[in-house]
């Protein structure tokens, strides 16, 4: 039986066939033309695909019951918040909803951490400022990886200073007994 669609035809219609909102008639047409035409075929099954993750997310929101309305509010409202842009009934509505969802708390415990990194490395480049910042970060970086290259040098000092006393002993000894 030959197909009786055009590729260019299913394209058009494979987002309606994956959703399953095709007549009994064209389903079928599409589904002869898919299983003879391994291009469509691939153009469906990432459809599919697609299709597949987007309906997992959306049963993990409907699962999951602290992505309300209210947390949607708190999303919008977070960085206001942290710049403390809000008035005081908004302040409290955010504290309220921090306090009774862990996905709220978790937010907002993310985006002060944040703030205090991005404000520490602010400070440092303020109380550094005749450094380098980015040299004084790898230096610092170096330092903690070359723990052993510091004992090297550690002891190559160690050892030149007992060289330069025995040397000076042998010296004294010379001078005294010869
Ligand atoms: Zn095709």
């Amino acid at each position: 039986m030959q197909s009786q669609l055009t590729c260019e035809q299913v394209s058009a219609l494979l987002s309606f066939y994956v959703e399953d909102k095709l007549s009994k008639k064209l389903s079928q047409y599409v589904k002869e033309h898919l299983e003879s035409c391994p291009e469509c075929m691939q153009k469906y099954m990432k459809m599919q695909n697609m299709l597949n993750k987007f309906i997992d997310i959306q049963t993990q929101e409907i699962n999951n019951p602290y992505t309300t309305k209210q947390y949607e509010d708190f999303k919008s409202n977070l960085s206001a918040y942290i710049d403390n842009e809000l008035d005081d009934f908004q302040n409290i509505k955010i504290k309220k909803i921090a306090i009774s969802n862990p996905l709220a708390r978790q937010d907002l415990e993310n985006i002060y951490t944040f703030k205090k990194l991005l404000h520490n490395s602010f400070e440092k480049t303020k109380s550094e400022c005749k450094y380098d910042y980015s040299k004084n970060i790898i230096a610092q970086l170096q330092y903690e990886n070359s723990d052993e290259k510091q004992i090297d040098s550690f002891y190559k000092i160690v050892m030149g200073f007992f060289a330069m006393i025995t040397f000076i002993v042998a010296g004294i000894i010379t001078m005294l007994y010869f």
